[in-house]
């Protein structure tokens, strides 16, 4: 029995419940009890908040989320065989935890959820990655989620954390840090999941800054770092052509160097250039 919430162990709720992992789904399970509780408290203060919790599968990260404090989770699963396992811990936990079943990357939460919002999630890396983008680009800022706990392959955590003129640096580093205050919060070897990937991961935390750090409009920038970084080798008025003729000009307007490549524009150097763009 778990000391804290009285359910049984995670291993016994994967058997009772038939919930062998499944590749297609991305499965890769956290069934160690304190690992979930430092992921957990990774995602900061959690008694006034509301919780997105994001591909929570038998539930180790949800229990540990609830033991935590969290006043609220929604969690949205796709695997609907985690379901009754998840309605065991909501009858655990009365009146906390709501668990449904759907797509995150179709599903709109919002509704089911009251502001503060943290997100927390050890989801697919692929469904991961695409989520993180689509949060940090919304046309509005600030957004509806206060922060970001999740789990990626330690080489995207890496990326998503990279200072300008490092290999890693690139379009994730420049969305996470333009609007949030990003950190590697946990390192975690392969051995940590069941069954274990092929791959470390880590724990990215992102808190969103009440503003951009400077000016810019998401769309324009998530377009012009994509292609910047689309090649990254190629000095910017070659990998820019694409957006605009007179390429050159708007490089230059924006105090950049046409010569210059990629990796080694900063996140103001960037902002810089989406505004120039935006402008004509
Ligand atoms: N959070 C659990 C843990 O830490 O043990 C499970 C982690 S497992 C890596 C990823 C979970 O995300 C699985 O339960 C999978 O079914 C679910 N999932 C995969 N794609 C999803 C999607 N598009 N929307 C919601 N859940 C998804």
């Amino acid at each position: 029995m778990s000391a804290i919430d009285g359910l049984p162990p995670l291993r016994e709720v994967i058997r009772a419940h038939g919930l062998e992992a499944r590749k297609s789904l991305g499965q890769n399970f956290l069934l160690d009890l304190n690992l979930t509780a430092r992921i957990a408290r990774a995602a900061g203060p959690l008694e006034d908040c509301d919780i997105l919790e994001v591909g929570p599968g038998p539930g180790g990260l949800t229990r540990a989320l609830l033991a935590e404090g969290a006043r609220h989770v929604l969690a949205v699963e796709k695997d609907p065989r985690c379901l009754p396992a998840l309605a065991q811990i909501a009858a655990a936990w009365p009146g906390r935890l709501t668990a449904i079943e759907g797509d995150a990357l179709t599903i709109d939460p919002r509704d089911h959820l009251t502001p503060p919002i943290r997100i927390v999630a050890n989801l697919p890396y692929n469904v991961g990655t695409e989520l993180l983008v689509r949060w940090l680009t919304p046309p509005q800022w600030p957004p509806f989620w206060r922060s970001l706990t999740l789990m990626f392959q330690r080489e995207v955590a890496e990326r998503i954390v990279a200072q300008p003129g490092t290999k890693a640096y690139g379009r994730l580093a420049v969305l996470a840090q333009w609007r949030t205050q990003a950190r590697i919060a946990l390192r975690l070897p392969p051995e940590a999941f069941t069954p274990a990937p092929k791959v470390s991961s880590a724990v990215v935390h992102l808190d969103r800054l009440d503003a951009p750090r400077f000016p810019a409009d998401a769309t324009v920038l998530s377009k012009v770092v994509a292609a910047a970084f689309n090649q990254r080798r190629k000095m910017l008025r070659a990998s820019l052509r694409g957006l605009a003729p007179d390429i050159e000009r708007h490089l230059r307007a924006a105090d950049i160097d046409p010569t210059r490549r990629a990796e080694e524009l900063s996140v103001a150097q960037f902002c810089a250039l989406a505004r120039e763009f935006a402008d004509g």
